[in-house]
């Protein structure tokens, strides 16, 4: 029998690769920390029904995507396929709102959808949010897309396009609805299989089809912008115009929709060119109606999403994997040597230097070179003699320098020591 492997559309995450997560979870959390944005934490599950109501029965996502199941009370029950339902919830159970103001959160997690995997697109996935809730502001979404292009940029992504639209408001999307519907129907034998179906269930969806007779009919549909009412155009035009303010680019795609019914007025995505058929890192949008829609208070809404593997693909093609440096690999042979670097480690690890300890007892030589495998900055070396004088060899390892030093001397002035350490690192 052959061992089990991870399922089909799921990832491990190894320790090459998870530098590059904590990375960027750190550089997003101190972005968001500084515009004020608290964390919260939903669960991964939910009732089913939460999902249908927010995100729309007419959407892939619910239609398709969706791993529901019943549990053993027989209650159905879905993996959250995205984070804004489950903050929505949580924001209307708690009753964030009765604190006033503005609400900003952001959520970091596993999201689930049976969708066929390939490079960027999997069954199990990790997405990075914002919801900015109880603001109609155009503000809010002006700052909503600063800061998302504030962390792509942090992490030293180049290459991103800002793809912006509106969808206006229920009323618009209603008309425009139909305008499509009336122009569709007579091509319906031009569309693809998928768009044919959209036309009654979800024609704004077949903007996005990537088919290529559908596109050519799509060639001379009616425009979206022509049919938001005076109201959402000022509306959409004042965000255009802080964007600009902000010195945020952007193209108008009149065309993007977004995958979940949820949204109104403004939409975008940041897309890259590095990343072929699956281009979009970010996605978000205003959804003023998801609140009321899952029986809170009218609340207007804006948010956004990275798709973090994504990302990771993006960063991985900047800089192949770092190692994680220590600052001391420690090696040690015989048994009183071996206790006492045990109890070196710690006390250096207590005055907060890193330290990996070998455990091999293996021969010097084998030891060594681990040590110089291993990226630290300096290599701590005890043996009998060093044992019987409470000593230990401090060898610089990019320099070859060594001394030998009382351990208690070389735990008793920590800041020179990590200024040695320093200094080591940024000598070339
Ligand atoms: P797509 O058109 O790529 O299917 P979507 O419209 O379904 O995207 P959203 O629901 O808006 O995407 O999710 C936001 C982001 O999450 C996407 O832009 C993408 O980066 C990421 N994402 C969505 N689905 C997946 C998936 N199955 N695997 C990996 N990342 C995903
Ligand atoms: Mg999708």
């Amino acid at each position: 029998m052959g061992s089990i492997q991870a399922l089909r559309g799921t990832r491990d995450i190894l320790p090459e690769e998870t530098s590059s997560w904590q990375r960027v979870e750190s550089v997003a959390r101190s972005i968001l920390g500084r515009a004020a944005y608290q964390e919260i934490r939903t669960p991964i599950f939910e009732q089913t029904d939460l999902f249908e109501r927010g995100i729309g029965e007419a959407t892939d996502v619910v239609g398709k995507e969706m791993y529901s199941f019943k549990d053993r009370g027989d209650r159905s029950l879905t993996l959250r396929p995205e984070g804004t339902a489950g903050v929505v919830r949580a924001f209307i159970e708690h009753g964030l709102y009765a604190q006033g103001g503005v609400q900003r959160l952001w959520y970091t997690g596993p999201m689930f959808r049976y969708e066929r995997p390939q490079a960027g697109r999997q069954r199990q996935f990790h997405q990075l949010g914002v919801e900015v809730l109880g603001s109609v502001d155009p503000r809010a979404d002006a700052e909503a897309i600063a800061i998302a292009a504030d962390i792509l940029r942090a992490l030293g992504l180049k290459d991103l396009h800002l793809a912006l639209n509106s969808i206006g408001n229920t009323d618009d999307r209603q008309a425009y609805r139909q305008a499509l519907i009336d122009y569709l129907t007579p091509h319906q034998a031009e569309l693809d299989a998928d768009s044919r179906d959209r036309l009654s269930r979800n024609p704004l969806r077949i903007l996005d089809s990537k088919d290529v007779g559908t596109q050519a009919v799509l060639q001379q549909a009616p425009n979206i912008l022509e049919y938001l009412s005076p109201a959402s155009q000022t509306r959409f035009e004042q965000v255009k115009k802080l964007l600009d303010t902000l010195g945020v680019t952007y193209q108008i795609d009149a065309r993007l929709v977004r995958g979940l019914d949820y949204y109104t007025h403004t939409v975008f995505e940041i897309q890259s060119d590095n990343l072929g058929a699956q281009a979009t890192v970010c996605a978000g949008g205003r959804y003023d109606g998801l609140v009321t829609e899952l029986g809170g208070p009218a609340t207007a809404a804006v948010g956004w999403a990275i798709g973090l593997e994504r990302l990771i693909l993006l960063l991985q093609q900047l800089q192949p994997s770092m190692v994680t440096k220590v600052d001391f690999y420690l090696v040690s042979r015989g048994e009183a040597a071996e206790a006492q670097a045990l109890v070196l480690a710690q006390k250096l690890r207590q005055a907060e230097f890193s330290v990996e300890l070998d455990l091999s007892g293996s021969a010097f030589g084998k030891q060594f070179k681990r040590a110089d495998r291993s990226g630290a900055v300096a290599c701590l070396i005890l043996g009998d003699a060093e044992a019987e004088t409470q000593t230990v060899q401090l060898k610089w390892l990019k320099t070859g320098d060594q001394t030998a030093i009382a351990q208690a001397e070389l735990l008793s002035d920590p800041d020179t020591l990590r200024q040695q350490i320093i200094r080591s690192l940024n000598a070339s």
